[in-house]
């Protein structure tokens, strides 16, 4: 009889597939690492049918390992990469153009504009976020504006919008299905997270034909069957979350006032607000955490561009280490006497700053400085952005005592403890660096019965670390403002 649960995990450099058994223990796991593509400065993008392929192969090979078939899954849960915009056909799938990925800027202009047209606050409250090239209603209206035929055929019912969880629902249903889930659709720019509804008003803003949006779902719904040629069986898909909003559930973050930070491509702070849409005052995001059964959880946001992406930097670009757990080793040793400083605004900055157009710098540079430092500095910029994260947070009247985080920069010990002292802050990392993939999939045990109710999530989630900052208080704040003074002076000079 079918019973196992398959999550899809498509992150920014990886998809994975995890097979969990009923009880969500996680029994078999592959992953496939995907490549990003950067045509021109500030611009990312990503092969849809690259996308779709790293899916499908993950999902075979963690079946081959688990020595499953398809028909032995009984539900199936999709976690994804966040905002980032796919166009496809309609009546052939075919995507018109690469996927624009979350961090690419290409619609900071547009933003801009809106800015200075004075609807940033409108913005704000209908959809809980600012107008930054960050979502995906400015990656569309790119798309709409500079593909040639792409409007006149997206007002002629013929084309699809999504982000990746509706491009991987459509797959995966074999064109079927053209839908999307709250988490999601509240990161788009164009849904009004009080009506629950694209909103007609923000759609007449980015210039959006209603008609090529997918519909709006609960986060565990029936949303339709695997299409046989696809999958190789029908099976039900039974749960779609954003992914850092699965990481929240993932990490038992069920109610209000509970805070978890993962630490991938991206680091995302996020708060349970409960029932209500808590409006930031220091430029946090209000999201829909979940919907479940119609009933609204929402949450407040913090998102740094770039975390286990500069680490990727150091690898990628400088070529200082192979692979990034060698960051860990070369940082050993460095002390919180290091004058290099380095800003990884290569993207813009994000919370709280929100400065598209910011690139990023290195400072505080003597004779000795090498590969060491930079690996230091590199991993200390995340913990330093981190704690910009929670005093926006504590700011808003959320006081964060202990955090816990996730994520593929969580495996770095060094980092931790970083993040510890720099932040002032207790951390107690999750049991398991795939807390996203265990969110979509405890949605598809919920919705199968497997468990009865959110609070079930308790008895699954663990901690296998807990950390305290060893850093005097003294210290940690005299890093920290000369943190912030660079990055003031950065934000100043603008470039
Ligand atoms: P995503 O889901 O966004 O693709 P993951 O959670 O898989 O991200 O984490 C991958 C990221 O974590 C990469 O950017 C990588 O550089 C970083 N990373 C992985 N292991 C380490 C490590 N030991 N030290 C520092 N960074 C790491």
């Amino acid at each position: 009889m079918s019973k196992y649960i398959l999550a899809i995990d498509q992150g920014t450099t990886s998809s994975r597939a995890i097979i969990y058994n009923p009880a969500l223990q996680a029994i078999a796991s592959a992953q496939q690492e995907l490549p990003l593509s950067y045509p021109q400065s500030g611009w990312v993008e990503q092969d849809p049918a690259q996308i779709w392929q790293s899916v499908s192969t993950s999902i075979s090979l963690a079946l081959q390992q688990a020595n499953l078939t398809p028909a032995d899954i009984a539900g199936i849960g999709i976690t994804n990469q966040r905002e980032t915009t796919v166009l496809w056909h309609r009546s052939s799938g075919k995507p018109l153009y690469n996927a624009i990925v979350w961090q690419d800027r290409r619609a900071a202009k547009l933003c801009q504009q809106l800015k200075d047209a004075g609807h940033n606050s409108m913005l704000q409250q209908k959809t809980g976020l600012l107008a930054d090239p960050y979502f995906s209603a400015g990656k569309l209206s790119w798309l709409l504006d500079n593909l040639p035929t792409a409007r006149a055929l997206a007002e002629a019912g013929e084309l699809c919008f999504g982000t990746i969880d509706s491009y991987l629902l459509w797959q995966l249903s074999g064109g079927k299905v053209h839908a999307t889930d709250a988490s999601n659709a509240s990161r788009t720019l164009l849904f009004n997270i009080h009506s629950q509804q694209w909103d007609n008003e923000l759609l007449q803003l980015f210039n959006v034909p209603a008609v090529m949006l997918p519909q709006v779902r609960d986060n565990a719904a029936e949303f339709g069957l695997t299409d046989n040629r696809m999958f190789g069986a029908a099976v039900p898909l039974l749960g779609m979350i954003g992914d850092q909003q699965a990481a929240l559930l993932g990490q038992a973050c069920i109610n209000a006032g509970m805070v978890k930070c993962t630490y991938g491509t991206g680091c995302f702070a996020v708060v349970n607000t409960g029932d209500k849409v808590l409006h930031s005052e220091h430029k946090l995001l209000s999201t829909i955490a979940w919907r479940l059964n119609g009933n609204t959880t929402y949450a407040l946001e913090g998102s740094i561009f770039m975390a286990g992406a500069t680490i990727q930097w150091l690898r990628d670009q400088l070529g200082i280490i192979h692979q990034a757990s060698d960051s860990e080793v070369l940082a050993t040793g460095i002390d919180y006497q290091q004058t290099e400083l380095l800003v990884p605004a290569f993207t813009g900055l994000g919370t709280p700053h929100w400065q598209p157009q910011v690139r990023a710098a290195l400072f505080g540079l003597t004779r000795d400085s090498g590969r060491t430092q930079i690996a230091a500095a590199a991993l200390r910029s995340v913990a330093y952005q981190s704690r910009d994260l929670l005093i926006a947070m504590q700011q808003d009247g959320i006081n964060v005592s202990s955090l816990r985080v996730d994520g593929g920069m969580t495996a770095n010990r060094w980092f931790l403890q970083a993040l510890a002292d720099l932040s002032q802050t207790a951390i107690t990392r999750c049991h398991t660096t795939d807390a996203t993939a265990l969110g979509a999939a405890f949605l598809v045990a919920l919705q199968l019965g497997y468990v009865d109710k959110l609070a079930d999530i308790n008895t699954i989630w663990h901690s296998d670390w807990q950390l305290q900052p060893e850093l005097s208080p003294t210290l940690a704040d005299a890093l920290y403002q000369r943190w912030q003074r660079v990055n003031a002076a950065l934000v100043a000079l603008n470039m």
